[in-house]
C-alpha cells in the first residue's frame, strides 16, 4: 500500500464530531466548526476505527514483508479484493490459471 492511499484510508476511518453537542460533523462542509451549536470539530477514534488502525500497523508489520518475499516469485498474482465478491473470485480463478500455465511451462 502506497503512501497516500494509506492516507485516504485512514481519512476514511476517523470521522469528526463536534465537542459540544456530539453530534457527527463534515468538517469540509462547516469549517472547523459544528453547524448545530458552534461547538469545535474533533476526530474521532471509535474501537472499531482503533481495530481498523491495528489491522493496518499488523499489515505494515507482518504482512507486508511477506508480501515482498513472494512478490518475487513467477506465480505471484494481485487480485483487487475491493470488488464484489463474485468480481474477486472470477479474477482469483483467472489468476490461479494463469500461475498455474506458467508453472506447467517450466
Ligand atoms: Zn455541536
Amino acid at each position: 500500500m502506497n503512501r497516500a492511499k494509506h492516507a485516504a484510508m485512514l481519512g476514511l476511518f476517523l470521522g469528526w464530531f463536534c465537542s459540544g453537542c456530539g453530534k457527527n460533523a463534515d468538517p469540509s462542509d462547516s469549517g472547523q466548526t459544528c453547524g448545530t451549536c458552534g461547538g469545535a470539530l474533533i476526530q474521532r477514534v471509535d474501537d472499531d476505527q482503533r481495530v481498523v488502525l491495528e489491522r493496518l500497523k499488523v499489515y505494515t508489520n507482518s504482512t507486508k514483508p511477506v508480501l515482498e518475499y513472494y512478490r518475487g516469485r513467477p506465480t505471484f498474482r494481485v487480485v483487487n479484493g475491493a470488488q464484489p465478491p463474485d468480481r474477486v473470485a472470477r479474477d482469483l480463478d483467472a489468476v490461479i490459471d494463469d500461475a498455474a500455465m506458467e508453472k506447467a511451462e517450466q
